[in-house]
């Protein structure tokens, strides 16, 4: 048996466009689900005023990260609106050990990376009603300069079009509720099937 074959846990990765609610959906999973673990990713991201450090990300610097990367440190990374967010390699891989489900809250291009390496990772991408919803909701958590709520919609189209190839499972999210009981279920089917111990 293989390293990857011996590890006992499942890796869901969950993937949709900035202001689509992947946040709440994956912390609400989270909740419901016991064996679900969520990592935390480290990002060169500033943080923003109402973020804590090792809750929402492990907020590093540039040149942290490119030692990390440089160590073999990160299972897989990406430059995402001109910062870098990567996903540390030895939580997940001890989170597997454990028999965890763990929940990967990261974007398309490092989703495609991590399934090249856990073949058998589910992949859901989650997806607003309409394109006018997702603005509205982008513009509305006032998080982002202007410049980068323009930069977010612009790559959201590009996710949008690059997920519908490579996801197995798209989840709508025009009601919360619905969209977490989805997600849920789809997770919740790898233990009926005994995809996971
Ligand atoms: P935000 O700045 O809104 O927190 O995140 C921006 C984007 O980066 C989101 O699409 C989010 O899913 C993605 N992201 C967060 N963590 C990671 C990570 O570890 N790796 C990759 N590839 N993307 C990430």
């Amino acid at each position: 048996m293989n390293e990857i074959n011996a590890k006992k846990g499942k890796i869901v990765i969950i993937s949709g466009p900035s202001g689509v609610g992947k946040s709440t959906i994956t912390k609400k999973i989270v909740e419901l689900i016991d064996e679900a673990s969520l990592s935390v990713s480290v990002t060169t991201r500033p943080k923003s005023m109402t973020e804590k450090d090792g809750i929402d990300y492990w907020f590093i610097s540039k040149e942290e990260f490119q030692k990390r990367i440089k160590n073999g440190m990160l299972l897989e990374y990406a430059n995402v609106f001109g910062n870098m967010y990567g996903t540390p390699k030895d939580k997940v891989d001890e989170a597997l050990e454990a028999g965890k489900i763990v929940i990967l809250e990261i974007d398309v291009q490092g989703g495609k990376q991590v399934k090249a390496v856990y073949p058998d990772a589910i992949m859901i991408f989650i997806l607003p009603p309409s394109d006018e919803t997702l603005s509205e909701r982008i513009e509305n958590r006032g998080r982002d300069s202007s410049e980068t709520i323009e930069k977010r919609l612009d790559g959201a189209n590009a996710e949008i079009a690059s997920a519908k190839q490579c996801y197995e499972y798209l989840v709508v999210n025009e009601d919360l509720q619905q969209a977490i009981d989805e997600c849920v279920q789809i997770i919740q089917q790898l233990k009926t099937k005994n995809i996971i111990s």
